[in-house]
């Protein structure tokens, strides 16, 4: 079972997919609980470029380090886990670089996706949790926890609001697969829900 969470930076994404992770153990489960970008070694290198290189990075530049980052991660980490029979929880996946490579840097969604096809040879989550909140609540949570922001999370209010409009119109073009939930609720709220959805997958 391949699950993702995703939604704009502060949107709760790593509170829930622990509280996720938690649950699933209790059940009997075993998990793999990962992320991108950073999810392997080549993966925090890859991290720390895209997160806090000095100077702007090119469009299409970017793109292709979370690909890569993506790449590498399926091919040794989440692919093996998912034959080995694991629950795989992962913090954002393909739909983050439509929403932000695409939406939020301004290239054809279209190619975007057609880059992770590729990169991903084509995997894709049983489903996917978007994490839905106003960019402006989503900055006020982020401005308690950071000290300091990286290269995305600086980007301007329209960035974000980008951002998340492409994630809604990407999860109403596949309700099969993205649950959209409201993440202004309580933590504990959003958890029962999640798992009431995960439960439905049997
Ligand atoms: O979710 P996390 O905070 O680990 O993501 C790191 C940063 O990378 C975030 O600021 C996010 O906006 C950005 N990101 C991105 N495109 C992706 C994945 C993450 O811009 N495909
Ligand atoms: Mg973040």
């Amino acid at each position: 079972l391949f699950i993702t969470l995703e939604g704009g930076d502060g949107s709760g994404k790593t509170t829930q997919a622990e509280l996720l992770e938690r649950w699933l153990v209790e059940q009997g489960r075993t998990t793999l609980r990962t992320r991108e970008p950073g999810g392997t070694g080549v993966g925090v290198e890859v991290r720390e470029i895209v997160l806090h290189h000095r100077g702007d990075i090119a469009p299409r530049a970017e793109a292709l380090l979370y690909a890569a980052d993506r790449a590498h991660h399926v091919a040794t980490v989440v692919r093996p886990a998912l034959e080995r029979g694991e629950v795989v929880i992962q913090d954002r996946y393909v739909d983050s670089s439509v929403a932000y490579q695409g939406a939020g840097r301004v290239l054809d969604p279209r190619e975007v996706r057609g880059l992770s096809d590729w990169a991903t040879e084509g995997l894709m989550p049983d489903l996917t949790l978007l994490l839905d909140l106003p960019p402006r609540a989503a900055r006020e949570r982020l401005d308690g926890a950071r000290t300091r922001y990286d290269r995305l999370e600086a980007e301007a209010a329209a960035f974000h609001d980008r951002v998340r409009a492409a994630y809604l119109e990407i999860a109403e073009s596949d309700p099969a697969r993205i649950a959209v939930l409201d993440a202004s609720r309580p933590v504990e709220v959003i958890a029962a829900d999640i798992r009431k959805l995960v439960e439905g997958l049997g």
